[in-house]
């Protein structure tokens, strides 16, 4: 379902990505590994047309991103869902509201408050909630929350475009080791549960191993590693950093 292929980006005299291949099959749950500044959010950009190649091609469910005009684009855009690092959600708005924020794509106009979606997409809302475990946190505001339950929002807010492909970019890196070991372990179940094709970037190896499927190197924007997770060993992974300090690897 995605298929970069030679795909090469310059940011003026910074080379983001060089030559980079990559293919993700349905159903399939890949990690992206790479200190920072190796390219894992440059290359999930390009995965949904945030970003367009310098030179090579960028294939996401059929279609070459690259080459979709703004109305498809949105159409795709709608099936590959994102959450981030620092979560992006609406602070003062409430947990259902936020959630809700995620079928706004779907629907036309804008809406104002919980009633003025339909009766289904907040049942949707509150059904997504409660697979993320924070059902009886629906009405608090989205700021009284911890990282890792605010995380925990935010993929809630994402399964609300029904997404074929979740693409996380660093869904842990801010939060403390058992918050991620907990939203990592329920992107899982949610890929497992709804066949999704993941494609999450991390920068720590421990959080990698054992993870998913697949582990992707990235080092100065290249492929340095692609192996089934299964049987990889730390000192393989860990050559992905090369010689320099893995301190914060
Ligand atoms: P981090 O772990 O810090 O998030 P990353 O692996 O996601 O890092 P990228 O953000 O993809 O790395 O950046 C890769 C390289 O491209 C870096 O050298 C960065 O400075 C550069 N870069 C990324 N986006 C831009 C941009 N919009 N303009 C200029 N340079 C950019
Ligand atoms: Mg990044």
């Amino acid at each position: 379902v995605i298929s970069v292929s030679g795909v090469t980006k310059d940011f003026g005299t910074t080379r983001a990505l060089d030559h980079v291949d990559l293919s993700v099959e349905q159903g399939e749950v890949v990690v992206l590994l790479g200190l920072s500044g190796s390219g894992k959010s440059t290359l999930l950009r390009h995965v949904n047309g945030l970003e367009r190649p310098s030179s090579g091609s960028v294939r996401v469910l059929g279609q070459e991103v690259p080459t979709l005009r703004p109305r498809a684009l949105r159409t795709m855009r709608g099936r590959v869902a994102m959450v981030f690092q620092q979560f992006e959600l609406v602070p003062a708005l409430t947990v259902l509201e936020n959630v809700l924020t995620g079928a706004l794509s779907r629907l036309r106009g804008p809406r104002l408050g919980v009633w003025s979606y339909p009766r289904a997409v907040r049942t949707a809302a509150l059904t997504h909630l409660d697979r993320v475990g924070l059902l009886e946190k629906a009405h608090q505001r989205a700021d009284e929350l911890s990282g890792g339950q605010q995380q925990r929002v935010a993929i809630a807010r994402a399964l609300m475009q029904d997404p074929e492909i979740l693409l996380a970019d660093e869904p842990v890196a801010s939060l403390d080791p058992e918050s991620s070991a907990q939203v990592m372990r329920l992107i899982r179940e949610i890929a497992a549960d709804d066949g999704l094709t993941v494609v999450c970037s991390l920068h720590q190896v421990d959080i990698a191993l054992g993870w998913g499927d697949r582990i992707v190197g990235l080092r100065h924007g290249a492929v340095v590693l692609d192996l089934p997770t299964a049987g990889i060993s730390k000192a393989q992974v860990m050559e992905i950093y090369g010689r320099v300090s893995t301190s914060s690897a």
